[in-house]
């Protein structure tokens, strides 16, 4: 076990640095021409694959970290530069780790690295859970996987929504219904390799915010992989669903697995939005004058800007917390939850208090608060909503069903 501390070490403070640089030197200048454009921003993605930063080793190195922190830290960033551009770069971690949380080690060896590529042939990866009738309801999947034995071949049918990455992604990890009676427990993870027919993006979405990062459906038709892409393997699956059958606790679900291990790294991109919108804020206060004075002498902005330092704290130590608890223990009342939780609210409030702190200027699309506010709001809805987290929290400190 590795102590907690509030002090990074040299290599953590090496890593934060170097991805402020990019981040302020590469993501800042270019990320309001990606917002509008709406596309997935493939230069700064391949050139975050030269610097090592786009990459299965980044990825690896920041995960095997045993105080959990180096990857909320890099992230934390990253989203500070853009949390459009940051999702563009990170959208392939969720199925990398999709992957890890279920898959054999050989697979992992195969499939993880497929999922970035190379430097020179960048590769992306997406995880795709929800469904349009079911997104925090992931019980309710209709996606089916059909297996053939004489052929060891599965068959995917099905419509995937709101997938980050979806459909121009390379590798495709989809959680399927294996066995409907049996809802979450009777669900498996699949690899969908590189140009497998029968997979097509349907419509990309038009969103709000992190417009730069690409969402979209994907349509599984007839889908065909061999027994190898069964993540996990058929005979842990069929020991699963044997002891669903007989009503036995199955352990956690392949879903639900991921996004638990995931959710202080979602807290890390919130709290990066928000931390953008206050060091501006703060600078904009100190400039502005009104009435004679800068407009931060008047305690009404004051005091905003001190609960927004505050809250950005406050976030930051409930997600290194919670980091440093996946590697060092266990969740025990949801921390992971209370993290993501507590710095997708903050930032969605700092980025409001920003745009009212720069008034009719946050309003207008000059300024980076308005951004910055339409992105932060994601973050209390992917990757389970506010509502969902408050239910996790709450059922892991009563030990009750709460509904
Ligand atoms: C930009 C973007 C990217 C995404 N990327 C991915 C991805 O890569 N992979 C993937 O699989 N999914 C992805 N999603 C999907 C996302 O995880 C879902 O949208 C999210 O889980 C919410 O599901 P839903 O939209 O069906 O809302 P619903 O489940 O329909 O919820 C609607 C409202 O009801 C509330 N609610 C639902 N159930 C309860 C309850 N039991 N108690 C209290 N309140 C409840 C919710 O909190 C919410 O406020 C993405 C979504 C977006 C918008």
């Amino acid at each position: 076990m590795t102590d907690f501390s509030l002090n990074l070490n040299e290599d953590q403070l090496q890593i934060q640095k170097w991805v402020h640089d990019f981040a302020e030197g590469v993501i800042r200048p270019v990320a309001e021409e990606w917002d509008e454009r709406e596309e997935f921003p493939w230069p700064v993605v391949q050139e975050a694959a030269q610097i090592g930063l786009y990459g299965v080793d980044f990825l690896l190195n920041a995960m095997g970290d045993p105080t959990g922190l180096t990857l909320p830290v890099a992230i934390e960033e990253l989203f500070w530069g853009d949390a459009g551009i940051g999702m563009a770069i990170m959208g392939s971690a969720l199925a990398a780790a999709g992957i890890a949380g279920n898959g054999t080690p050989e697979q992992v060896m195969e499939w993880v690295p497929q999922c970035y590529g190379t430097a020179d042939n960048v590769m992306l990866g997406a995880f795709c859970v929800s469904e349009p009738d079911a997104g925090s309801d992931v019980s309710s999947l209709r996606t089916r996987a059909v297996y053939d034995e004489a052929k060891d071949e599965w068959t995917l049918n099905g419509t995937k929504a709101w997938i980050t990455n979806g459909g121009i992604a390379d590798v495709h990890v989809v959680v399927a219904s294996v066995d409907a009676e049996l809802k979450s427990k009777g669900q498996a993870s699949f690899i969908v390799p590189p140009n497998t027919p029968g997979l097509s993006m349907g419509q990309k979405y038009k969103k709000h915010g992190i417009r730069a990062s690409h969402t979209a459906e994907v349509v599984l038709d007839d889908v065909k992989v061999p027994g190898s892409c069964l993540l996990g393997g058929k005979d842990k699956l069929d020991a699963k669903l044997a002891r669903a059958r007989e009503n036995v606790s199955t352990g956690k679900q392949p879903a639900m697995a991921t996004f638990e291990a995931t959710r202080p790294a979602v807290g890390a991109q919130a709290l990066g939005v928000a931390r953008a919108a206050y060091e501006y804020a703060l600078d904009y206060a100190k400039e502005r004058h009104a009435f004679g004075k800068p407009i931060i002498m008047n305690q009404a902005i004051a005091f905003k800007l001190a609960n927004m330092a505050t809250e950005i704290d406050a976030s930051r130590l409930l997600i290194w917390r919670a980091a440093w608890l996946a590697k060092n223990g266990t969740f025990k009342n949801g921390e992971g939850s209370m993290s993501k939780w507590k710095a997708s609210e903050t930032a969605v409030r700092v980025t409001e208090e920003a745009i009212q702190i720069l008034g009719g200027y946050g309003y207008t699309r000059e300024y980076p608060v308005e951004r910055w506010h339409r992105d932060a709001k994601i973050h209390t809805i992917f990757e389970g909503t506010s509502e969902i987290q408050q239910l996790v929290i709450s059922r892991a400190i009563s030990g009750l069903r709460i509904e």
